[in-house]
């Protein structure tokens, strides 16, 4: 049995997924500065954690397991009275699992007349490819740890709901058949990542899933600095990337080295679309 540090979660497996290297460094040095979220981050996990809660209005008479977060194992006994009530609760909110040394907690847990839906609540419009490996590790994990799962629902926001009528603020897409797909591949790459996290930093090169689907936060340790920009007389300065602390934009229009929003990029170099910093920031000649 794997140490609970090492231990996987949903969120582990995310970053694994996207690079091994980022998941050991997640897991050997979770203190590490780059994992402290700035303003805009914490904004984004804050929204996010504010729809999750609403999401829970649209399928009523549910029970929370109400502990604190990082209580992983009492969230799994609790879940399992929960299971075991008689009457059982027709949903719980926040049912966390363990099974393969990897622990999964679902948004919401809906009880089915043959089995159990699970529903991830997504605060975005629309579906996204990202959403399948998220809900399949969590169909794998619940179904290891004996639950029988028969349907799997993304539950995202409606982008079609105007208020002051919120009774149409979310849609829910039935991705059972898209995730049995993603399962096929799940049970292997747990394996992978609990071998790797036995052994030394992997050596990972880098390259555009450095920041698909998300902009990994340890892009200063791997990537190569940036060489000093020329103008047309010789050596120029250095490129000047102005940024707003405050912005809260989404990570995709940050820039991959400061982690902020950039608004505009260098005056001299007019890098091009490979340059590995922020290839969306406007170049100004
Ligand atoms: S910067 Fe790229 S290679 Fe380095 S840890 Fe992050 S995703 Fe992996």
């Amino acid at each position: 049995m794997a140490p609970q540090s090492l231990r996987l979660s949903k969120s582990r497996f995310l970053a694994g997924l996207q690079c091994h290297k980022q998941l050991w460094w997640r897991v050997h040095e979770p203190d590490a500065p780059e994992l402290v979220p700035d303003a805009g981050h914490r904004n984004i996990l804050n929204q996010g954690n504010e729809v999750g809660r609403k999401a829970r209005d649209y399928v009523p008479g549910g029970t929370l397991v109400d502990l604190p977060f990082h209580q992983f194992d009492n969230k799994v006994a609790r879940t399992r009275e929960l299971l075991q009530c008689d009457p059982e609760p027709p949903a719980i909110y926040e049912a966390t699992f363990l099974a393969d040394e990897t622990y999964a907690a679902v948004d919401i847990l809906e009880r089915g007349p043959r089995g159990y839906g699970l529903i991830e609540v997504k605060a975005t419009n629309s579906l996204k490819p990202e959403h399948l490996p998220d809900v399949a590790v969590q169909v794998h994990v619940l179904r290891r740890a004996g639950l029988p799962v028969e349907r799997a629902e993304v539950m995202h926001l409606n982008p079609e709901c105007r208020y002051p009528d919120l009774g149409n603020l979310f849609v829910r897409e039935d991705v059972s058949a898209l995730v049995e797909g993603v399962l096929l591949g799940v049970s292997d790459e747990l394996a992978a990542q609990h071998r790797m996290l036995e052994g030394s930093l992997p050596d990972v090169p880098i390259g555009d899933h450095c920041s698909r689907p998300h902009v990994c936060p340890f892009i200063e340790r791997c990537w190569p600095k940036l060489p000093p920009a020329r103008s047309s007389s010789g050596a120029g300065p250095s490129c000047q990337i102005t940024t707003s602390a405050a912005c809260t934009a989404s990570s995709a229009k940050r820039c991959s080295s400061t982690r902020r929003m950039v608004t505009r990029r260098c005056t001299i170099c007019r890098p091009t679309s490979s340059c590995p910093r922020s290839t969306r920031a406007r170049c100004v000649p």
